[in-house]
């Protein structure tokens, strides 16, 4: 199935779900109070017509709840509803996410009677004592063995993991990027721990019980993480909880909320590279780099931040950003003058 397949969300909040994860509110984050019936699944893909090019393909998948823990009838008729629209063509494909104890060998011989091709596992920390501070209730163990099964019986396996969370320190963060990268999943998830309002998360960090994890903690680490995933030809998918009106108007009250994250990772990615590039520089140095095609505002930074900080940090008497589609790698120097 092609990466650049149309994903048609269908919200079934907290659906499935036997723990109550501390930084999790499913209806403020998806902004959508009841779970999807079989009747929205089918309106969701029709109305989807309208909007969609015709052509394209289309995945139908499962969001916000623990499917594979949903009452077996109430799975059923709900990816009984999505294999109907399969059969007559109106979707290509169907995706669903869930936690990493609700996975055995029964859980998926129904997921592939039923046509799921993808399943996304919250794996969140490979950390056990992050888990249990979050209120998981699941162990890295699961999630290793989970994985496993899945990717056994052939599935495409999606990992989610986030930073911050309680007990989290960076280097459990990059431990568990680490680990993640070993169990080859087709993709990730990097999801920077945001406070929503009306979680156990918001109280233990009003009650001082929890240290936010800022926008600025999360783009550094995240600049750590993001190469990691990379350099092992592992596609992260999502960097950063979608922006939705609830949460931009006020359910996000703290943490790594940041409509254009994963713009401010990328960026920080190159500030890192070209500090490499300019070690050991004379100051008063003139200098000109190059990046690639369409990156010249990534390197520069949310309000130049990039060019005051290299041109500070190197008493650089100037700097210049070109874009070249021809240079190699993500980013070149090409002269320095005195
Ligand atoms: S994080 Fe996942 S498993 Fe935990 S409460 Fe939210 S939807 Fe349920």
């Amino acid at each position: 199935m092609s990466a650049r397949a149309a994903v048609l969300p269908v919200f079934v909040p907290h659906l499935g779900c036997e723990h109550a994860c501390v930084f999790c509110n499913q209806r403020r984050i998806s902004g959508q109070e009841k779970p999807a019936s079989c009747e929205d699944v089918t309106d969701i893909i029709r109305k989807s017509a309208s909007f969609l090019p015709p052509g394209g393909k289309r995945q139908l998948a499962f969001y916000g709840g623990s499917f594979t823990a949903i009452p077996i009838p109430e799975q059923e008729a709900l990816l009984g509803a999505a294999q109907a629209a399969k059969a007559r063509g109106e979707i290509d494909s169907i995706r669903l996410s869930t936690r990493p104890d609700a996975i055995d060998d029964t859980v998926l011989a129904r997921l592939r009677r039923c046509g799921v091709e993808t399943v996304e596992l919250g794996a969140q920390s490979m950390d056990d004592e992050v888990l249990r501070l979050s209120g998981r209730g699941h162990t890295a163990e699961d999630v290793e063995r989970a994985s496993r099964l899945l990717k056994g019986a052939g599935f495409r396996l999606i990992l989610q993991m986030m930073t911050g969370l309680p007990g989290a320190a960076a280097a459990s963060d990059i431990e568990t990027a680490r680990k993640l990268i070993a169990l080859r999943p087709d993709g990730v998830r990097i999801y920077p721990t945001v406070i929503v309002r009306d979680t156990a998360l918001y109280d233990m960090w009003r009650a001082g019980r929890y240290r936010e994890h800022t926008v600025e903690d999360a783009v550094e680490l995240c600049a750590q993480i993001l190469p990691l995933f990379e350099a092992a030809g592992i596609p992260v998918i999502r960097l950063g909880l979608n922006p939705t009106e609830e949460l931009t108007a006020g359910a996000a009250v703290g943490g790594a909320y940041h409509p254009a994250l994963g713009e401010l990772v990328l960026s920080r990615i190159l500030l890192h590279r070209a500090e490499a590039l300019l070690d050991g520089i004379e100051p008063g140095s003139r200098v000109t780099l190059a990046v690639g095609r369409g990156r010249r505002s990534q390197m520069a930074g949310q309000h130049r931040e990039n060019i005051r900080r290299l041109t500070e940090n190197f008493s650089l008497a100037g700097l210049e950003i070109r874009e070249d589609e021809h240079i190699l790698g993500e980013i070149a120097l090409v002269s320095i003058e005195k």
